[in-house]
């Protein structure tokens, strides 16, 4: 996922205009972006056309794409970084990490909403700070309600004239004072304000001791499902952000991080990465300062943001590297598939494309089949899941959960136990998959693993014909699901929804039906046992899957031959008009060539491509 980050640290009157004017301390900031998807633009009316004259010197990095973006005729403030936005100014930084889900649905913009939130919170924080106070009244930051007017902002600003629907985490700490009470004259010593609501993430580091001075609180609601503020949440700033003082010193360094850091480095790697960035800077690295570089002071901290995103980049990008998100995706009973689920946003990414593959392969469509087992059901009521809710954001698309019989008859067994008349309510909005194993020939409904088998693979040749997603928790249930082909299987793990990558016999269909592609790649025709052409065929009426007729697939291959989706048949138009010019036999080619491909539609599942492609190297 996204890791946008920023670093601050402070310096004593610094003197600089702007709102920390009369505040005794300022923050030295620096930030790094490092999105994974390049950012969305604002759609109107919060984008501009971009203007030619200048630039918005806060949108100017070249990951962010801004053009230039308003609000109430204002300047969004921060940056845009995938769904997340960063903020920096010299008394507050922030970090929002927008929820990318929202990119999936008609009206989200996940990004819109982050970088809102973050653009009003810091605008509530200096209008605050600056207004004119009766003499004596000190001002005293009360982010909590900043962020609150800035989520109500934001509902405004989304509202009219297009809705625009999002979720983020909003993190943010603010630099201030504090004197002692008691002594008037004792030096003021900085006081910072950390706000946080979400997984997103602030630490304060204090280099000199290598020490780690403070760090926020994760919020979930589940596991992978952090609070957040936007459509549909529950969650407010009032409600539930958290605000902590902190006291720092000088030269300590502040972090405000998305978890696409927090996710990829360990603590103590956070604090030597800092730690070295800052040593490297001190000794003349990093490039030029503008001036005294102790402590990372003279642009410093852009170094150590840099150094810290490509630690973390590292990480994410390195399939065999652990990570304190693959540590607790082991203890929270993930599947792991190499670097794909190492984050959040990476494994969302993860089941999107296992659902595009098992489309490809094996005509997967929406709305998706889902087989419930009894078991499920129940665990999901355990954990005040919404059953349906999860597996759509799971499958990444619309559902339609089915129940069989015997899954009824097994909740009916449970009745007595507590809280299940409201389960049985629940189970009976499903549809009903009829299995026939009726009450009369089964006094006992059969085990979910034999009724799910019957249902799904009802012929026993390893196929899911009716092209089902099945979620059981049994693991008895998965395990034989695996061996039948094209079955997305899902379950329960501690609150948490997992899909199982591709399994073993599903996969290796589809590499067979990769390397089938490539070799009709090379070929220009297409191969006869590709499960692909299969499920076209399902599609042209649910005929011969075998693909016997030689008509249809002949059809077929004539118009997907030359435009096919391999890279590798880009060579093949080059090849063809070189052959064309050879001018002799311009005729003969094209007519043999439609030969072997009739030749390999008749045989139906045999492999003729390698024949072919032997006898066309044999032509050039
Ligand atoms: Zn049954």
């Amino acid at each position: 996922m996204e890791m946008p980050r920023t670093a601050g640290s402070r310096r004593k009157d610094y003197n600089k205009t702007g709102p920390t004017e009369s505040l005794p301390f300022r923050f030295e900031t620096g930030l790094a972006l490092y999105a994974k998807r390049t950012p969305r633009p604002f759609p109107p009316p919060f984008l501009s056309p971009p203007s030619g004259s200048f630039s918005d010197p806060l949108s100017t990095h070249h990951m962010s794409r801004d053009r230039r973006t308003f609000v109430n005729g204002e300047l969004i403030r921060g940056l845009t970084n995938g769904d997340d936005a960063v903020y920096v100014s010299d008394m507050f930084i922030g970090a929002n990490d927008g929820v990318g889900a929202w990119s999936t649905r008609p009206g989200g913009h996940a990004g819109l909403w982050s970088r809102l939130i973050l653009h009003f919170w810091a605008l509530e924080i200096e209008a605050d700070a600056q207004r004119i106070r009766p003499a004596g009244q000190r001002y005293e930051p009360n982010p909590i309600e900043y962020l609150q007017k800035a989520y109500e902002q934001t509902i405004e600003a989304t509202s009219k004239p297009n809705k625009w629907q999002g979720t983020t985490t909003a993190t943010g700490a603010q630099l201030h004072y504090q004197k002692a009470d008691s002594d008037p004259n004792a030096p003021a010593t900085p006081l910072l304000y950390v706000t946080n609501l979400g997984d997103s993430q602030v630490l304060v580091l204090r280099p000199h001791d290598s020490e780690l001075i403070y760090k926020t609180k994760e919020q979930w609601h589940w596991f992978d499902c952090p609070r957040q503020l936007g459509t549909n949440s529950p969650d407010t700033p009032r409600k539930n952000a958290v605000m902590d003082k902190v006291s720092i010193k000088e030269n300590d360094v502040v972090l405000a991080m998305s978890d696409g850091v927090i996710d990829n480095l360990w603590e103590h790697e956070i604090i030597e990465c800092v730690v070295s960035s800052i040593r490297k800077w001190e000794s003349g690295e990093g490039g030029p300062s503008t001036g005294d570089r102790t402590g990372g002071a003279g642009g410093g901290m852009k170094f150590v943001a840099d150094e810290l995103v490509r630690a973390a980049k590292v990480i994410a990008t390195d399939p065999f590297a652990e990570s304190p998100f693959m540590e607790h995706a082991v203890e929270e009973g993930l599947a792991m598939e190499g670097a794909h689920i190492t984050m959040r946003g990476k494994r969302s990414k993860q089941y999107r494309k296992l659902m595009q593959q098992y489309g490809l392969s094996f005509g997967f469509r929406e709305p998706y089949q889902v087989i419930l087992d009894a078991e499920i059901i129940r665990t999901a009521d355990r954990f005040k899941m919404d059953l349906v809710a999860g597996l759509e954001r799971t499958l990444q698309g619309q559902v339609k959960p089915m129940i069989t019989q015997c899954s009824m008859r097994h909740l009916y067994a449970a009745s007595k136990e507590p809280g299940m008349a409201a389960v049985i309510d629940q189970a009976k909005t499903y549809e009903r998959r009829r299995c026939n194993h009726l009450p009369e020939d089964y006094p006992e409904p059969l085990s979910t693993k034999e009724c799910l088998s019957s249902v799904v693979d009802p012929k026993g040749n390893k196929t899911n014909k009716h092209r089902y997603v099945v979620a059981s928790q049994e693991l008895e249930v998965r395990k034989l699901m695996r061996g039948v082909m094209g079955v997305p299987l899902v379950y329960i793990n501690r609150s948490v929804m997992i899909m199982e990558p591709m399994a073993g016999a599903t996969a290796e269909n589809r590499e067979r039906e990769e390397r089938q592609k490539f070799r009709d790649g090379l070929k220009g025709g297409r191969g006869s046992g590709s499960l692909k052409r299969k499920r076209e065929e399902d599609e042209a009426g649910e005929k011969g899957a075998e693909g016997e007729t030689t008509g249809e697939p002949k059809k077929t291959k004539k118009r997907k031959g030359p435009k096919g989706p391999n890279p590798l048949s880009v060579k093949k138009p080059k090849k063809r008009p070189e052959q064309a010019g050879e001018g002799s036999e311009p005729n003969a080619k094209p007519k043999r060539r439609r030969k072997h491909k009739s030749s390999a539609a008749k045989t139906g599942v045999s492999t003729d491509a390698t024949d072919a492609a032997g006898e066309d190297d044999g032509d050039d």
